[in-house]
């Protein structure tokens, strides 16, 4: 069956104006396995379209021989909204323009919803019971009010993916490794995405925290046994999660090619598509989110580097230094910024002047960190 692409409009924000989404979806709803992949939803991460540029022929080609077993949704690019959201000639993304916040948190919750609309009709047999769970997830997202672009374009998103085996919500970082998220409950998949994509770092949460995209795709099915008894036993069964394709600037045909042969690999070891499993690597490190350092700048200031990210560190190894322009003693300008813990610093900012707070390091580490809080994701 041949790749059909819809177009999506969104609500005009504006006279003159129009927006809308490309979706491009291949095989048969129900055939198989469901994969959804979205690229770019924070607007100034543009990586993951070029991997989703290079993935199409692939798709389409493995369309073609009848390769493809299950079910594929592309949205290129997630975010059109943001990617207008201009200053000059910079684009700077992740917040809305009209005061809704940072597109990837907050996502609707579709518990509340599904919760009753399930009550009674779980009869214990996975298979049918995943299919009624999906049935009601999708009219939780049908039901939902959207008045502005903003809030069309989550609840387009969210009713594409709310109901697929598989979410891969493609962003990117400022300066970075490969590095993907994932919750503890599918560390084994997830650690096969690393293998087959090439990323030396897996990040696992148990709670993400902060309503990221893929964890309000995937953490319903195991918070609606919270609301019902009958749903305790459902199967985790919508692997979501964050890949983290390098830094901002790391948009070249040569990444792209990479990226994509490691999206399609993990396409094929999961069953979605019939061919060859490739995977890119031997072994990725894996830390929970408390055992990952993030380092903030302490005060303003310019940002010097030490080190490249990918770098093995040991606690005390010097990342960075922030120079404060404004110290009348050039002696007493400098401020290091030290490894809390041994690991892998795979990610920094791309910035070089530093507002004070600003995240400009990180570390995933082998052991529990004090300072560090669970459910906020890497951002406290
Ligand atoms: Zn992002």
């Amino acid at each position: 069956m041949a790749r059909q692409t819809d177009r999506i409009d969104l609500a005009s924000s504006a006279p003159g104006t129009n927006r809308h989404l490309l979706v491009h979806c291949y095989g048969k709803p129900g055939s198989g396995p469901k994969a959804y992949l979205q690229a770019a939803l924070h607007a100034d991460e543009w990586p993951g379209i070029m991997a989703v540029h290079h993935l199409l022929p692939l798709l389409d080609a493995a369309d073609a021989k009848g390769l493809i077993k299950g079910e594929i949704v592309v949205v290129p690019y997630a975010n059109p909204i943001g990617m207008d959201q201009r200053i000059g000639d910079h684009v700077p993304g992740r917040y809305a323009f009209d005061g809704s916040g940072n597109y990837n948190r907050n996502w609707a919750d579709l518990v509340g919803g599904a919760a009753p609309r399930i009550k009674g009709r779980l009869i214990g047999d996975a298979a049918q019971d995943v299919e009624t769970v999906r049935a009601a997830f999708r009219e939780v997202v049908a039901s939902q009010d959207a008045r502005s672009e903003v809030a069309q374009l989550r609840k387009v998103l969210m009713g594409l993916s709310c109901d697929a085996d598989y979410v891969l919500d493609l962003h990117c970082d400022g300066e970075a490794t490969m590095h993907i998220y994932a919750n503890d409950r599918h560390r084994d998949i997830a650690t096969e995405l690393c293998l087959d994509m090439d990323s030396p770092v897996l990040l696992i949460e148990t709670t993400a925290g902060g309503g990221p995209f893929d964890e309000a795709n995937s953490s319903p099915w195991w918070r609606l046994g919270d609301e019902l008894d009958e749903a305790k036993d459902l199967p985790h069964a919508c692997f979501a999660t964050t890949v983290e394709f390098r830094g901002r600037q790391d948009v070249s045909d040569d990444f792209g090619a990479k990226d994509a042969a490691g999206l399609y690999s993990f396409l094929c070891r999961r069953g979605v598509i019939d061919d060859v499993v490739k995977p890119q690597r031997d072994e990725t490190f894996t830390a929970f989110l408390h055992e990952t350092d993030v380092m903030h700048a302490p005060k303003a200031g310019f940002v010097s580097y030490a080190l490249e990210v990918g770098t093995q560190v040991k606690a005390g190894d010097l990342i960075a230094t922030i120079i404060d322009p404004v110290a009348a003693d050039p002696a007493e300008a400098r401020t290091e910024l030290r490894a809390r813990t041994d690991g892998i610093f795979f990610a920094r900012v791309d910035t070089r002047l530093a507002a004070p707070g600003v995240t400009i390091a990180k570390v995933a580490g082998k052991t529990p960190l004090a300072h560090r809080k669970e459910g906020a994701l890497l951002e406290a």
